[in-house]
């Protein structure tokens, strides 16, 4: 008999790419110029020129043994060093190579931290809403997803709410900021609390409670909103963190976990990532997209198209009368749904070709998710749509 959990994440698939997959099938019945598919994260403006440069000169200069050779485990060494060394000119000094595991970008990392720091039946908790993989990295490593809805309606972290939902089983916080889904950033003072919180649980419990920070959005801030840097808040903080959305560069897996110095313990949390690492069999990411990483490192790709899109869709979305926590970053908003039940207005959506994520995929219902990382003028075309569904809502 086959594992019965495993099957069922076989078998029940990911409700954003099953909607993406109706989205392709659809725009050949309609045409494409006719649907307005906001359901999938993936990023829609060219990968820099100087990414694709750099990957063309290794291929031609390189020597075959290194070019398309094993690397070491968690990666080059020397790469590891260039990522610590930029880390620790951006952000102060954290890390060094040996603290670094390059990873299939950050689903590996998180799947990789969680199995590294979560023993059986030790809590997880996840503020609402997320990112949905994290209950499977959870349950795969043998914790136990806790839940934690974020306050209304700004959708920052509820304090209280997990303060009540720590226990001496707690191990690990998961927070995602800026926020797939809710697009938004956590702010510094709630961070810092929080940081405060986690400080004296850990004390009273006398184990620490890990802070595990997915970024894969940090690039993606607007109007000068602030992204604190988590490790410098929290000293038992790992990053989690990925190329796939600033550089355009999903489809390649490449990204990383950090172990900061600071880490209670650091050696040994780092020999479980990379123990973590090979037990799960996720060891020495494309060399290519190794020896190519150090002249990545800083670079973005045009992120102003999502600056672009966002002012468009936020001003006209509110005119028509919806609303939405701040959309400080991410290319996500979270609309409120015009009516209770999520999965029937997603539905009543595709009436105006609008392909929209039931906010029930990311464990808080209620809303629904709009990925923007689409080209402007499909944003523009979609417009009217939205207008038609708050009408049909008798907005
Ligand atoms: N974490 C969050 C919050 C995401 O939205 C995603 C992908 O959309 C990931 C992790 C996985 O990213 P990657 O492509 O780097 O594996």
């Amino acid at each position: 008999m086959l594992p019965k959990r495993i099957l069922d994440y076989g078998k029940s698939g990911n409700v954003i790419r099953e909607i993406s997959e109706y989205g392709k099938k659809r725009a050949k019945e309609i045409g494409p110029e006719n649907l307005y598919d906001f359901s999938i994260g993936n990023p829609s403006v060219p990968t820099p020129q100087k990414v694709t440069d750099s990957l063309i000169h290794l291929l031609q200069t390189l020597p075959p043994q290194q070019l398309h050779a094993y690397t070491a485990a968690p990666g080059d060494p020397g790469v590891r060093q260039q990522v610590a060394d930029y880390l620790n000119r951006q952000y102060g000094r954290h890390c060094s190579g040996a603290g670094i595991y390059l990873t299939a970008g950050a689903a590996a990392a998180l799947a990789i931290c969680l199995t590294a720091l979560v023993n059986p039946a030790e809590e997880v908790l996840l503020p609402a809403p997320f990112f949905s993989e994290y209950t499977v990295y959870t349950e795969q490593a043998g914790g136990v997803p806790v839940i934690v809805p974020c306050r209304e309606p700004d959708f920052q972290l509820d304090l209280a709410a997990i303060e009540k939902a720590i226990t001496p089983k707690t191990r690990v916080l998961l927070l995602n900021s800026p926020n797939n889904p809710a697009g938004v950033v956590f702010s510094r003072e709630i961070l810092t609390r929080l940081a405060g919180l986690l400080t004296r649980k850990s004390q009273e419990y006398g184990e620490p409670i890990y802070l595990l920070s997915d970024e894969p959005y940090r690039e993606l801030a607007y109007d000068g909103v602030e992204v604190p840097y988590i490790p410098n808040l929290y000293p038992n903080t790992l990053v989690c963190n990925s190329f796939s959305k600033c550089l355009s560069l999903a489809g390649e897996r490449l990204g990383y976990v950090l172990v900061p110095d600071q880490v209670e313990n650091s050696g040994d949390v780092y020999a479980a990532v990379c123990g973590a690492g090979r037990a799960l069999g996720y060891i020495n990411v494309s060399s290519l997209f190794q020896f190519a990483l150090p002249e990545c490192l800083g670079l973005t790709a045009d992120l102003s198209v999502y600056a672009e899109n966002r002012k468009l869709l936020v001003n006209a979305l509110r005119e028509y009368g919806y609303e939405m926590p701040a959309p400080d970053g991410a290319f996500y908003l979270y609309v409120k749904a015009l009516e209770p039940d999520d999965m029937a207005f997603c539905k009543k959506a595709r009436e105006y070709e609008l392909l929209l994520v039931p906010g029930q995929a990311f464990y808080y219902p209620g809303y629904v998710r709009v990925a923007y990382c689409l080209d402007t003028d499909t944003i523009r075309r979609a417009l009217p749509a939205f207008q038609k569904l708050a009408k049909a809502y008798g907005k």
